[in-house]
């Protein structure tokens, strides 16, 4: 799908004068690329719907330009989608509040209870950690080792089977120690879930402030029901979505907004306590289209590359064509940051049938061996790829042990990768902001 998006979007930008083909072809190709990212079949059908009255064609004034106005209108209409009409529950610091997280099992509460205790500590919060999960045996001592390393205060029982029970001394004891983000992880089972909200509702009288409903990226169409059983058992006030570092593109977004009435607050990027960001509209749907989140990738960029490296970087990226070496100095990057995929996903014009393909390992181990690629390659060459030929790449493939097949491969990529930044570098330029799109 990425290929023919890419080739449609292109078909768009030839076209000087944009019909009602080329409009409902690059209506169609939108529309499976949002399945394939797992937006509700419903939702996509409803969008088409807008899309078409919105976008009037006819009416649109000569010297306008139609197909920004089309992509613009489909790029708006997704973040419509994602805002429920109402702002996120917003936490008072010094104020107590009780977060309880409920999600089906294994979507990540437990990481996720970790990562926002985390997130807001470093904000100067005080939180504690309670563990309401007593379905699952280790539960306690997975939620007891991630509280360690960050150092906020847990409670838990070994031998306490009922979770109402431990839920409520939990917050009374840290309501005590003058704790303000009190999180209850649960077990991820609704239906007991129901029963244990009801009656924390009961004992404190509705001091559960907020209740974050936890969601898997990769659920696919299921994110719909899922999201809306939850909302029936309990008061879902906010969604955030998990493992946006794999393959899913998290489409299911969508589907848990609409169900929950409620807004993404944060996504999750890995399994580690700072691989969480604070949900941003723009940047998810440019991803969801394939279409690259130019921002979120400088954004990396300037937290692992020293300052005089990325000027320098930037400066080359922005003056002259993208060369092998500059493609070296970004999987250095990339490398360095842990993830590539996290990095990679975020290249505009880079999806899944290139970098994208495969596990993070499999990505690394790919950033890695196109390295040891690069390290036979002279320094002439890193400035100048033009000046490949058969014998330079038999010559490389020799010096760095690998075959022919394996350099012509990296030197495939780096034609994509290079076209995909001079692309955006054009369009930066000629917008001077920093996202591609907005
Ligand atoms: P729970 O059953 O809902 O409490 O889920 P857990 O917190 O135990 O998480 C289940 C699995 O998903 C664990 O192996 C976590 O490390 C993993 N996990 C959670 N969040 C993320 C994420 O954002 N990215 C990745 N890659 N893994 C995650
Ligand atoms: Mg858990």
């Amino acid at each position: 799908a990425g290929h023919n998006k890419r080739k449609i979007i292109q078909q768009m930008s030839n076209a000087t004068i944009i019909d009602e083909k080329v409009f409902n072809d690059c209506l169609k190709d939108i529309t499976r690329a949002l399945l394939q990212a797992d937006v509700q079949f419903m939702l996509v059908r409803d969008m088409q719907t807008n899309i078409k009255k919105i976008v009037n064609l006819d009416h649109i004034a000569a010297g306008h330009n139609k197909r920004k106005i089309i992509q613009q209108a489909i790029f708006n209409e997704l973040c419509k989608i994602l805002d429920p009409g109402k702002p996120a529950f917003s936490l008072k610091k010094g104020k107590t509040s009780v977060v309880m997280f409920v999600g089906l099992q294994g979507s990540g509460k437990t990481t996720t209870c970790t990562k926002y205790a985390y997130y807001h500590q470093k904000k100067g919060w005080k939180p504690a950690l309670v563990c309401a999960d007593t379905f699952r045996a280790g539960a306690f001592d997975q939620l007891k080792q991630n509280a360690t390393k960050a150092k906020i205060p847990f409670y838990g029982s070994y031998t306490e089977s009922d979770p109402v029970r431990i839920a409520v001394e939990g917050v009374e004891r840290f309501k005590e120690e003058n704790c303000d983000l009190i999180i209850v992880d649960t077990s991820g089972r609704h239906k007991q879930e129901a029963a244990l909200f009801e009656e924390m509702r009961q004992v404190f009288e509705a001091t559960v402030d907020l209740v974050i409903f936890v969601m898997d990226s990769s659920i696919g169409q299921a994110a719909f029901d899922q999201a809306q059983a939850f909302k029936h058992s309990v008061a879902v006030g906010a969604v955030i979505v998990t493992k946006m570092d794999g393959h899913a593109k998290g489409g299911g977004a969508l589907s848990a907004v609409a169900a929950t009435k409620s807004p993404v607050i944060f996504i999750g990027m890995g399994e580690h306590m700072n691989e969480f960001e604070v949900f941003d509209v723009k940047p998810f749907v440019s991803r969801l289209l394939g279409m690259g989140d130019w921002s979120g990738f400088m954004d990396k960029i300037h937290e692992v590359a020293p300052m005089e490296q990325q000027t320098e970087l930037l400066q080359k990226l922005s003056e002259g064509p993208f060369t092998l070496g500059i493609m070296y100095k970004q999987f250095q990057n990339i490398l360095q940051m842990g993830s590539a995929d996290q990095v990679i996903s975020m290249l505009p014009g880079v999806d899944q049938e290139l970098m994208c393909q495969g596990s993070v390992k499999e990505r690394q181990a790919k950033c890695k061996r196109y390295m040891t690629i690069m390290d036979s390659i002279t320094n002439e060459e890193l400035d100048n790829p033009k000046l490949m030929n058969e014998s330079r790449i038999m010559r490389i493939a020799t010096g760095s042990g690998r075959q022919v097949k394996d350099v012509t491969d990296m030197l495939e990529e780096y034609k994509i990768l290079s076209k995909a930044w001079e692309g955006t570098m054009k369009g930066l330029k000629k917008k001077g902001g920093r996202s591609a799109l907005s």
